[in-house]
């Protein structure tokens, strides 16, 4: 969420201009200019402060932790001419915060972290090993200068701004290879992961041979080392201490497969002494080319000084392109809880996939170039199609979900029409269920199931099945999708089943908006539970018949024989709160 504050009327002008174009994203704080500040600044990710970059200063400066937790924040000056991105360029995302702003008031946004002048991380943040000139080649894609992008091979890269293009003449060039060539003046090289070596080793074969053999063969071939994605054998040879040691040498990982697999294999140089060995034909080049691709090198046996006979082999295969998707849970709202992983994943695609609304959430995340395919509700089908239609293509793809993307969301989709020619990756996120736990205290301690009321897509007859099966086994439930304006039976109905089986007093924990600004949660009873409190932003978590209230939190104990169960605690806790997880104490 952005805090908008501002004190005088022309600030209110612009601040409600701001208002009015993002709803969702923002919310106006009123009052004392120094109370405004300082409950936005703990209860936003972001704030606009329509004041002078002096007064902001000195409101802001003992509130500041550090620059990983503190919000960015931006001043807008009483003219609406700048939007100065103050504090939290980078991480606080105010940067492109501030050309936002800008661009909404159609004011200058004036920002002044050195590598994103223009927003535009540098080339060594790609992902992907890079040669080269890289400071010089990032200044001129800061710069807005013509870079030429001379892409060898096919790999999906993240988003690039636009004055990077193929195909054109230019003074400054990025290339993708995975070819052992030098980078020119005013070149960065970046390295995509196309290179599978495979290797055999006889028991024992020295880490120096090994590693020997495939530096050798990768020179002689002119391909880079930086390129090599994986050391590929079969399962037998998975702890070959020669094997693992050259991988960790050249900082890849070994990936093994079954002889049977690898004997599957068409190769050009099967021999008797691996199959009498290990039970395949052929090891290095059949590991190598086992998941498809080109062979560049066939099989090569190590050379030692001694004259013994050789105890390494390799083959090197350059993998066919793919496209890739990842699947990537943004949690439940707060900034906060966008679990690292899935931060990297947004910034590491050339195209997004997701519900508008979601997309609002993290578009300052985003690489700027990022392709934006945003839809409204109810298109999840078109959504995963889009989603796989571009990977298929060779984009990097990321679809989004809100907590976790596999949770009553859009991976089931998009992987029943996914076929095995893109990779895909997931990230986990915070579903409702945990997010809404945390607040309640320790409701899902023992056995727990969530169970979705909504019977658009399941017929209310299967519903209705699950809650008395989680009923008689006593599991703590929580739903999900509990009640719309459509739908307001289902619900009750649903309490009603569970409480043949619990007792009236057993404890219910209501949280709508968990960890976004408006959240609010609710500790009641199976009996005083009035539907009325309960809408689609919002999870019920119905607790066992062990599940106790104590000391306003709800606990359910985990079982073992020497926990005695807890009484239920009298206390003078609230049985209602509002306000953010990160509100301050008051
Ligand atoms: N993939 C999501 C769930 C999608 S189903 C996840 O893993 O959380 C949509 C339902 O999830 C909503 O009707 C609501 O019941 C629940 N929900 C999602 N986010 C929530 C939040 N922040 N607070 C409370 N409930 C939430």
């Amino acid at each position: 969420m952005i805090g908008l504050i501002s004190a005088t009327a022309a600030g209110a002008v612009a601040r409600d201009r701001l208002a009015s174009a993002w709803p969702s994203r923002t919310r106006v704080y009123e009052g004392s200019v120094g109370d405004a500040v300082r409950h936005a600044f703990s209860e936003c990710e972001q704030v606009v402060c329509f004041l002078a970059t002096g007064a902001v200063v000195r409101l802001v400066a003992p509130l500041l932790r550090d620059k990983h937790v503190d919000p960015g924040v931006v001043c807008v000056d009483e003219a609406g001419r700048f939007a100065v991105s103050l504090l939290g360029g980078h991480e606080g995302g105010a940067n492109a915060l501030a050309r936002e702003v800008a661009a909404v008031l159609e004011a200058e946004p004036v920002v002044t972290t050195a590598t994103d002048a223009v927003d535009v991380p540098g080339l060594d943040t790609l992902g992907l090993p890079v040669e080269g000139d890289v400071a010089g080649v990032t200044r001129a894609v800061l710069d807005g200068e013509p870079v030429a992008l001379h892409a060898e091979l096919a790999y999906p890269l993240p988003a690039l701004p636009g004055n990077v293009a193929a195909d054109r003449a230019a003074a400054h060039t990025i290339r993708v290879s995975d070819r052992a060539v030098e980078p020119a003046d005013r070149e960065v090289v970046l390295r995509p992961p196309s290179l599978v070596v495979g290797v055999g080793a006889s028991k024992g074969a020295p880490a120096d041979e090994v590693l020997g053999l495939v530096r050798d063969t990768l020179r002689d071939a002119g391909l880079s080392p930086l390129s090599v994605a994986r050391l590929a054998t079969v399962d037998a040879k998975a702890g070959e201490p020669g094997i693992v040691e050259a991988a960790e040498q050249l900082g890849v990982p070994v990936v093994t497969y079954g002889a049977g697999t690898l004997a599957a294999v068409a190769v050009p140089n099967p021999s008797d002494a691996p199959l009498d060995a290990v039970g395949t034909p052929s090891v290095a080049e059949a590991a190598a080319l086992v998941a498809g691709g080109e062979l560049l090198v066939p099989k090569r046996k190590s050379v030692r000084a001694d004259g013994k006979p050789a105890m390494a082999t390799c083959a090197v295969v350059r993998a066919a392109s793919r496209g890739r998707l990842a699947v990537v849970g943004l949690g439940p709202g707060a900034r906060d809880l966008v679990t690292p992983r899935a931060r990297d994943e947004l910034r590491a695609a050339s195209v997004l996939v997701g519900l508008d609304q979601y997309v609002d959430q993290i578009r300052d995340l985003l690489r700027p170039g990022t392709r934006i395919l945003e839809s409204g509700l109810g298109a999840e089908e078109a959504r995963a199609r889009t989603a796989v239609a571009e990977a298929r293509k060779g984009q990097a793809v990321a679809l989004i979900g809100s907590g976790d993307a596999g949770v009553y969301a859009m991976a089931s989709p998009a992987l029943a029409e996914a076929s095995d020619d893109i990779d895909v990756v997931g990230v986990p996120g915070v579903t409702a269920a945990l997010a809404a736990a945390a607040i309640l205290g320790a409701p899902l301690g023992h056995d727990h199931v969530s169970i979705s009321l909504s019977d658009l897509h399941t017929p209310w007859e299967v519903i209705e099945r699950r809650v008395r099966a989680a009923a008689e086994a006593d599991i703590v439930v929580t739903f999900y999708n509990p009640r719309s304006r459509g739908r307001d039976w289902q619900l009750p109905k649903a309490l009603g089943i569970l409480a043949e089986h619990r007792e009236p007093g057993t404890p219910v924990g209501v949280v709508r908006n968990a960890s976004r600004v408006d959240e609010s949660s609710r500790l009641t009873t199976l009996g005083e539970l009035d539907p009325a409190w309960v809408d689609m932003m919002t999870v019920v978590t119905v607790g066992n018949t062990a599940t106790r209230r104590i000391a306003g939190r709800m606990v359910t104990p985990r079982g073992y024989r020497w926990q005695q169960p807890a009484a239920t605690a009298a206390s003078g806790s609230p049985d209602t709160t509002t306000g953010t997880t990160r509100k301050e104490s008051s």
